[in-house]
């Protein structure tokens, strides 16, 4: 659906992208995850064609964004950085106006209806947008990118700026979108891309450093998986039953809480590493309490990633 083909970007001296290449196929939700200056903005800006490449190229549905903008223009809907949102304009005034800028073809009370439904903003639409809280406005630059029903959504930062409870809203709205739309967005914090992107890609310094699923990008750090694991038991007797499991390379006690005792346990590549901890110790009649994959934060994942980089 979306190809990307070594796209550069420079900006004087600055190199905003080097050499970026991915493609996205249909249905996927796809997050871009990196820090501030990471290049996402430039990149979303390039595919969907409000700003050129220094080199590159970018098509979509097999549309060259630049060779043929209109038919390229048609299958996207874009939630840029910045919204350009109208103050002065009610919410159904500004969405008739991206309707005739974008030439879209629905009939336009079912289509509006339908949209307004989906961002949850129908009970603003005759609002002007300059009293609207910004979750809505937010929602309102969602429904704004819904306009012509595009098969593609670009979102860039979507959440950013949003109390936590339009947090969750909002991951619920792209959850949504992401039935029926291909979906790229962007974020700076890992739990949010994580939370709705089956596919992750890093970015850094214009890089793309990583292209995996969420879960990958967990597994690739450190040496093997790291688990964590809560047991109610004798420290010795947990002791032995981790020593017991081959697949446990090394294991630490991460703190105890009453009867039990937590242990970040870092683990050779392993299927069965779960059900072999869950055998030996339930053979020693000690309960598992939790056991979870340990959750990494994005400084994490770029030591780690930049890391594996210097030594190829
Ligand atoms: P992100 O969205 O990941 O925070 P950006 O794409 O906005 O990153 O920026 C990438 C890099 O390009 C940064 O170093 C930024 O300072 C630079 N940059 C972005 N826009 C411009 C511009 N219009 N002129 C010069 N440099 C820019
Ligand atoms: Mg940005």
């Amino acid at each position: 659906m979306i190809k990307v083909r070594h796209l550069t970007k420079k900006y004087g001296s600055i190199t905003a992208l080097d050499d970026v290449s991915f493609s996205v196929k249909k249905g996927e939700i796809v997050g871009f995850l990196g820090p501030n200056g990471a290049g996402k903005s430039t990149a979303m800006n390039i595919i969907t064609g409000y700003l050129s490449s220094t080199s590159g190229s970018v098509s979509i549905d097999g549309y060259d964004i630049l060779d043929e903008p209109t038919e390229a223009k048609k299958r996207l809907g874009y939630l840029p950085e910045i919204p350009p949102l109208y103050p002065d304009m009610t919410v159904d005034e500004y969405l008739d106006f991206v309707y005739e800028l974008k030439g879209a073809k629905q009939k336009k009370e079912a289509h509006f209806n339908e949209i307004c439904e989906l961002a949850r903003i129908t009970a603003v639409r005759g609002r002007l947008i300059r009293n609207l809280s910004k979750g809505y406005r937010q929602r309102v630059g969602i429904a704004q990118a819904l306009v012509g029903n595009p098969p593609v959504l670009i979102l860039d930062e979507p959440t950013v700026g949003l109390d936590p409870k339009q947090i969750v809203e909002m991951r619920t709205l792209i959850q949504k979108l992401g039935e029926k739309h291909t979906v790229i967005l962007s974020s700076h914090i890992l739990n949010e891309v994580q939370a709705v992107c089956g596919r992750i890609i890093v970015l850094n310094n214009g890089r793309l450093i990583a292209d995996s699923t969420a879960e990958h990008l967990g597994e690739s750090l450190g040496d093997g998986r790291t688990l964590l694991l809560r047991a109610a038991g004798e420290e010795k007797d947990i002791q032995a039953a981790l020593q017991s499991v081959k697949s446990v390379k090394r294991f630490s006690k991460t703190d105890a809480d009453g009867d039990t005792k937590a242990y970040s346990l870092t683990l050779t590549p392993s299927e069965s590493a779960r059900s072999e901890l869950f055998f030996a110790f339930a053979a020693r009649k000690i309960p598992i309490v939790e056991m979870k994959n340990a959750e990494y934060s994005l400084e994490d994942i770029f030591i780690s990633l930049v890391n594996q980089k210097n030594k190829k």
